[in-house]
């Protein structure tokens, strides 16, 4: 009934769930890289349709805020917040008298741009689960927070300029809103600024918040996207302090991995702990794992959930080591991500 092909099709209804590549009609649940592909039509929130269209142009948009029950195909359809980022959403399904919830991206922590994803009573869940080890379990928001902001100050009393990698959808975003409200002036990458303001078009506002030229960088907070981390216009912010933004900060070894200064483990990811909590409230009969460590849904059976992975999953999702250092996945390292 459920099937993961180009992304996940389920029987019986018209349209794929975030499909990865061209299909005639895909539900969207957030606009990172990894999420979308340019479909004929797509439905998603009126948010994430705005970040669509910043890279695909040409689409039939079928706009649908969250909470606001429709039907479409004979399938009633209603979406949550999922807390990944800005528009972000998971989708409930009431089809052939099931219940069926796609989180997508999801964490139950508050976010500064972002409410945290509720928890919709189903009968099956497809849960995105990156995450899914116990070693997984991050800091609270205000513990990053407060970690971020320690590490600008100590950056500063160095006399250099933090430099901040973040993914250009979200990531960044999170994070200048954070350094922007704690009265930091913030100098983002021009690629982050146009997707700030689509972000302050749906009301988030920043502070203290510029784009990032030729001025001079002292006593800045500077944010840009992974992959600039080794571009000329990044040679010429020394000297500088490189901080990247990732759960993966976790890991030991993701420091060598990033090739930054340090990790610090800012995500939009439900850890280990989230996963378990937000099936336990939701209690499901059957669950569909998707993305992240095989053992997962092995994990989710011996705690007596009915379970298993969507797909086959890879050997190591966060990082492949190439000659170069570092591969980074799609959803970490491309610049529309
Ligand atoms: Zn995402």
């Amino acid at each position: 009934m459920i099937s993961f092909e180009k992304g996940i099709k389920i029987e019986g209804v018209p349209f794929h769930l975030d499909a990865r590549t061209k299909v005639d009609f895909s539900f969207v649940s957030h606009a990172h890289f990894d999420h979308i592909a340019p479909h004929r039509k797509v439905l998603a929130t009126p948010e994430t349709l705005l970040f669509f269209r910043h890279r695909y142009k040409k689409v039939v948009a079928r706009a649908l805020p969250l909470r606001r029950k429709q039907t479409i195909g004979g399938v009633k359809v209603e979406l949550f917040p999922s807390g990944h980022i800005l528009g972000g959403a998971q989708i409930l399904l009431e089809h052939r008298g099931k219940r069926i919830v796609y989180t997508g991206d999801f964490t139950l922590s508050p976010g500064w741009t972002s409410p945290p994803a509720e928890i919709p009573k189903s009968d099956i869940v497809i849960m995105e689960s990156t995450y899914g080890l116990p070693r997984y379990q991050f800091p609270t928001r205000e513990e990053v927070a407060d970690l971020i902001c320690r590490k600008t100050e100590e950056t500063f009393a160095q006399g250099k300029t933090p430099i901040f990698l973040a993914y250009p959808l979200g990531k960044s975003q999170e994070a200048a809103k954070l350094l922007g409200e704690r009265g930091y002036a913030v100098f983002v990458h021009p690629t982050i600024f146009e997707i700030c303001k689509i972000y302050a078009r749906c009301g988030v506002e920043f502070k203290n918040l510029d784009v990032l030229s030729n001025q001079s960088t002292a006593r800045k907070a500077v944010i840009i996207p992974p992959y600039l981390w080794r571009s000329r216009m990044a040679a010429q912010l020394a000297p500088k302090k490189v901080f990247f933004l990732s759960g993966w900060g976790l890991d030991e070894g993701s420091r060598q991995s990033f090739k930054a200064d340090e990790v610090l483990p800012l995500s939009d990811h439900a850890d280990f702990a989230q996963l378990l909590a937000y099936l336990e409230e939701a209690q499901p009969e059957k669950v569909y794992t998707l993305h992240g460590f095989v053992e997962f849904a092995e994990i989710l059976r011996q705690r007596g959930f009915d379970a298993q992975s969507l797909e086959a999953p890879l050997e190591t999702p966060s990082l492949k080591i190439n000659a170069d250092g570092v591969k980074f996945l799609p959803s970490l390292f491309n610049p529309k991500s």
